[in-house]
């Protein structure tokens, strides 16, 4: 635990990692272990779904995130339902925003993003992970557009997400 004392006082990092997650991918779920090493408690924060185009519901979302998070101790779930993302963090007590960062197209959206959260909240950080390399191409709009027309997408997404996929487009078709 890297909890630290000040003036006495315990002080637990909090991270909150936000997300559409539809659906989480072996590169969200890498990030998030990665992030849990990092800090004492990590919360994974789950849009609730603005677009047509969403696959998933907000139940899915979070029961697919719960399962593959489950050997992980310090991680928690919650919804995410509108409203400024660190008026949310300001709300549980964390100190930081945690996004991944994948590719030049990231760096350039992620930063005008954090730049805007830290006039809305300076004391909240965003603090970012590279992409592990293995997932540095991998998007959950890439997983649907490639499960959508039959593709093999099980090395790349959670067992369940995986069955879940499957079945979502075996009903559509
Ligand atoms: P959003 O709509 O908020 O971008 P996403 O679910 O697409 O939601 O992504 C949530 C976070 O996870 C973002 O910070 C994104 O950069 C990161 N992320 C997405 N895919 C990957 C990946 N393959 N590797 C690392 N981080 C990723």
């Amino acid at each position: 635990m890297n909890t630290l004392r000040k003036w006495g006082r315990k002080m637990t990092k909090i991270a909150l990692f936000p997300g559409s997650f539809d659906p989480f991918t072996n590169g969200h779920l890498d990030t998030v272990e990665r992030t849990s090493k990092l800090f004492d408690q990590v919360v994974i924060a789950v849009a609730t779904n603005t677009s047509k185009n969403a696959l998933f519901s907000l139940e899915e979302k979070m029961m697919f995130i719960k399962q593959s998070v489950e050997h992980i101790e310090n991680i928690s779930v919650k919804e995410h339902s509108g409203g400024l993302t660190v008026e949310l963090a300001k709300k549980i007590g964390a100190v930081t925003l945690v996004r991944g960062l994948r590719n030049n197209a990231d760096f350039e959206y992620e930063s005008t993003i954090a730049t805007m959260n830290k006039i809305q909240h300076k004391d909240i950080e965003t603090v970012f992970l590279m992409s592990n390399e293995k997932y540095r191409f991998l998007s959950s709009s890439l997983i649907k557009e490639v499960a959508m027309f039959g593709g093999d997408v099980s090395s790349l997404v959670p067992v369940g997400v995986n069955e879940a996929i499957k079945k979502k487009y075996a009903k559509i078709k």
